[in-house]
């Protein structure tokens, strides 16, 4: 199987990625086609989680471990990082977020502030798909603020630790296996990260139902109550918010990069559209303003590609700071949009029906937007570091 440019990566930034990047892309693409593509409208109108075989079939394609050097396939590099989480969103940005979330958010919480042995035993077993993770940060009281303002505590109890308090919206929070909770120590006040499993006595996980957006990831409302960790699942070297941030700031580019993926998504179904659909005896991309919408929902991927390729550069650099993956995730979020209402637009009826996945993709763009820190919150980091003001509170 050869790779295959995509129509919409307009300047060719593909060309960035080796050869075997590529093969890997190749081979996803093809895993997603065959078995994710025909299960998505009926698992978004259910609300319903991929089966256990996406699962499996992602791990075997080696994209939960590609961050660490104990689990990574090969030396590859952030742009390819990015490149996947794009491929994922561009089919569907459930299936991005669940990867987000397993290699990203969970593996990278083990991999920045876990010990080595902690990354040792722990890292293959999620990578390998053996066990599911989900990121407990996000309280029903502390969303933005979380830096600040969490409620969930920690208390040393022997050798062990004592949990108590409340999680809300966290992403495959009713099917991981272990959950990585976020929790203010009672001792020094600091923040500490627990993986912490899900079959432990005191931990409830309940579906948040009714969601409009992301509707294949099952995000729950977590409840904690005197649930005992023993001191080797306390992440070792997360000593205060300042590495659940750096987290963040590992995994919030990639973000970005399924913003562009979503958009490409809805973009590629709207040009196949207007190839098809007749008004007034032509195909409507023959139409001077449907060619406008397709023009400027190029442009803005065209764009958002650009700029996501050189933060996700600047990642391996050693160059990139907080401000930089922040100006990413607020700017592509805010042109996928834009870019997902004008090809929704161009559908016309049809637009709001699910057998169009143009609907899937304009839905889904509301949970990026505001997932991983809002528009609003990226922007006063980028903000700050443009006035030297912090404007927070
Ligand atoms: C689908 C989905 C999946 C998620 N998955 C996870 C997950 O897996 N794990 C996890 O921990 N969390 C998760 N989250 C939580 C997500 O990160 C939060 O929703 C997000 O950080 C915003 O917090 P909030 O919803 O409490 O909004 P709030 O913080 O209440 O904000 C409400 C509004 O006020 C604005 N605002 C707040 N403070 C300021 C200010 N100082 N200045 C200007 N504007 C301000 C915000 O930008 C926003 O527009 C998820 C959320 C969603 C929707």
């Amino acid at each position: 199987m050869s790779f295959e440019p995509l129509i919409s990566d307009f300047y060719g930034f593909e060309d960035k990625l080796s050869d075997r990047e590529k093969e890997t892309i190749t081979a996803l693409r093809a895993f997603v086609d065959a078995e994710v593509r025909p299960l998505l409208t009926d698992h978004w109108a259910r609300a319903e989680f991929f089966p256990r075989s996406v699962v499996d079939g992602l791990a075997a394609l080696g994209v939960f471990g590609m961050l660490w050097e104990e689990t990574r396939r090969f030396d590859n590099s952030a742009v390819f990082r990015g490149w996947v989480a794009l491929e994922l969103a561009r089919a569907d940005a459930s299936l991005a977020t669940l990867v987000g979330m397993q290699n990203g958010l969970v593996m990278g919480s083990i991999g920045v502030a876990g010990s080595s042995e902690q990354r040792s035993k722990w890292l293959p077993r999620f990578a390998s798909g053996e066990l599911l993770g989900a990121f407990g940060l996000t309280e029903p009281l502390s969303g933005s603020d979380s830096a600040q303002g969490l409620r969930t505590t920690a208390a040393r109890d022997g050798d062990g630790w004592v949990l108590n308090g409340a999680k809300r919206w966290i992403g495959n929070g009713t099917v991981s296996d272990v959950t990585v909770i976020w929790a203010k120590s009672a001792e020094d006040g600091q923040v500490k990260g627990f993986l912490v499993p899900t079959s432990a006595p005191g931990y409830t996980a309940r579906k948040i139902e009714n969601k409009q957006s992301l509707r294949i990831v099952q995000n729950a409302d977590i409840t904690l109550e005197d649930v005992r960790v023993p001191e080797s699942h306390r992440l070792q070297n997360a000593n205060s918010f300042r590495e659940t941030a750096a987290v963040l700031r590992l995994t919030r580019a990639d973000v970005a990069w399924a913003a562009v993926g979503n958009s490409i998504g809805a973009y590629e179904a709207a040009v196949a559209y207007a190839g098809e659909r007749i008004q007034f005896g032509k195909a409507i991309g023959g139409h001077q303003l449907i060619q406008d919408l397709l023009a400027r929902s190029l442009g803005n991927i065209t764009a958002s590609i650009a700029l996501v390729t050189r933060v996700s550069e600047m990642l391996d650099e050693g160059t990139q700071r907080d401000e930089h993956a922040s100006l990413a995730k607020a700017f592509t979020t805010s042109r996928m949009r834009e870019t997902v209402a004008w090809c929704r637009e161009l559908f016309g009826g049809n637009g709001i029906l699910l057998d169009y996945d143009v609907a899937r993709y304009f839905a889904d763009a509301e949970a990026i937007y505001s997932y991983e820190g809002t528009r609003e919150m990226n922007s006063l980091i980028v903000g700050r570091s443009i006035t030297g003001t912090n404007a927070f509170a």
